[in-house]
């Protein structure tokens, strides 16, 4: 089966082809990836300093078309060797979501295909199965992404169980507004883990926020609200020396990303201890941290588990993990859940909401 995936639902238009057969044979489950395109908004909405919901959906409209072209030209196929289209229905931006549903459903009616909804989240968790080191169910699947940080139990493609979340701002979204902070573009994570690279840890003294609550919740907001009094404090001393700002600035991004992933960390490894569970995946945006990666890896070998990533360039949003999501619900369902006719997007929506039975 041939799986069209559409990923519309923030900043990044994603297409992508998926063919099942190599899943449905035991083989790497990479290997069924024919072709992919993405266009990422990011540049337009620099200006802004974040996304603007109206001119997303308006750049969704413009480029899904020529990237289905792009896609179909890479895999060397045409519209009729598509079997199903998978969409993305949720969460996201209302009026991004609309496009890629609109898009999915009336290319499926003009076709005669079924179509499936598929959760974001579960394309992100589940995107490590298309990496070098595939994981073994159960798992448990950290998501740090610009709108989400949680832990989840994954017993199997469908069967997914939130075991804590943020209270408040989600990882990337510390990350992005700790970069505002520092003078950086948004989105500003990457920039940070690299500046971070230069910086001395420890001079700051920063909170790592509910590492002892005794849940698995997190809350990011007070870290920022840190950071930014550290700011004012450095800028009320009036110093000019570049060099000195910039090491401050250093400094500091190598404390904040300290306190995140020790956060991060320590509440991964108690969600592998309190469900016995041997294997970690990280998925979302974030995942592409370095720092977490680094920490995340000594953890395993301290503690035994393994931990398995995403390719790198599938952390982020991308069309690929929305075919592939969508290709493994409709084998799992025997191809019976397919969406109706109507608009049915669904801006906030929980994943274990949509579990299979
Ligand atoms: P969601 O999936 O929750 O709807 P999203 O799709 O916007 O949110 P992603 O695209 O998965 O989120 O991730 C984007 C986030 O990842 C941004 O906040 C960005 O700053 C962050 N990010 C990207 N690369 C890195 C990095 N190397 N270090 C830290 N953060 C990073
Ligand atoms: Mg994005
Ligand atoms: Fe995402």
């Amino acid at each position: 089966m041939i799986v069209l995936g559409i990923e519309t639902s923030c900043d990044e238009t994603g297409v992508a082809l998926y063919d099942t057969t190599s899943w449905e044979n035991h083989a790497p489950a990479h290997q069924g990836i024919l072709g992919q395109a993405l266009h990422s908004q990011i540049a337009m909405h620099r200006d802004y300093g974040g996304v603007v919901p109206e001119l997303a959906s308006r750049d969704h409209i413009r480029r899904v078309l020529p990237l289905l072209d792009d896609t179909l030209h890479e895999a060397g196929l045409k519209l009729r060797d598509i079997d199903a289209i998978a969409y993305t229905q949720g969460p996201g931006l209302a009026g991004a979501l609309l496009v890629g549903s609109a898009f999915a459903k009336s290319l499926a009616q003009g076709l005669n295909l079924p179509s499936i909804g598929v959760h974001h989240l579960e394309g992100h968790l589940l995107s490590p199965l298309l990496g070098g080191s595939v994981p073994e169910f159960p798992f448990i699947a950290l998501l740090v992404s610009g709108g989400h940080t949680q832990l989840m139990l994954v017993s199997g493609v469908g069967k997914y169980q939130l075991l804590g979340e943020t209270l408040d701002d989600a990882a990337g979204e510390a990350f992005d507004k700790t970069a505002k902070l520092l003078g950086l573009d948004y989105p500003g994570g990457a920039a940070i883990s690299k500046l971070a690279e230069k910086g001395q840890s420890g001079r700051f003294d920063l909170p790592r926020p509910m590492l002892h609550s005794g849940d698995l919740d997190f809350s990011f907001s007070g870290l920022k609200t840190a950071v930014l009094n550290q700011v004012k404090k450095f800028e009320a001393l009036g110093i000019t020396d570049s060099d000195e700002i910039a090491t401050f600035h250093a400094d500091l991004a190598r404390s904040f990303v300290d306190a995140l992933v020790a956060v991060l960390v320590s509440k991964s490894e108690k969600a592998l201890r309190q469900t016995g569970c041997k294997h970690l995946v990280l998925a979302g945006g974030v995942g592409a941290n370095l720092q977490l990666r680094a920490a995340l890896n000594a953890s395993a070998k301290k503690n035994r588990f393994e931990v398995h990533y995403p390719p790198v360039n599938l952390c982020t949003d991308n069309g690929v993990m929305i075919a592939f999501a969508g290709a493994l619900r409709m084998l799992a369902e025997n191809n019976g859940s397919t969406t109706s006719g109507a608009f049915d997007i669904k801006p906030r929506w929980d994943l274990a909401s949509n579990n299979l039975t």
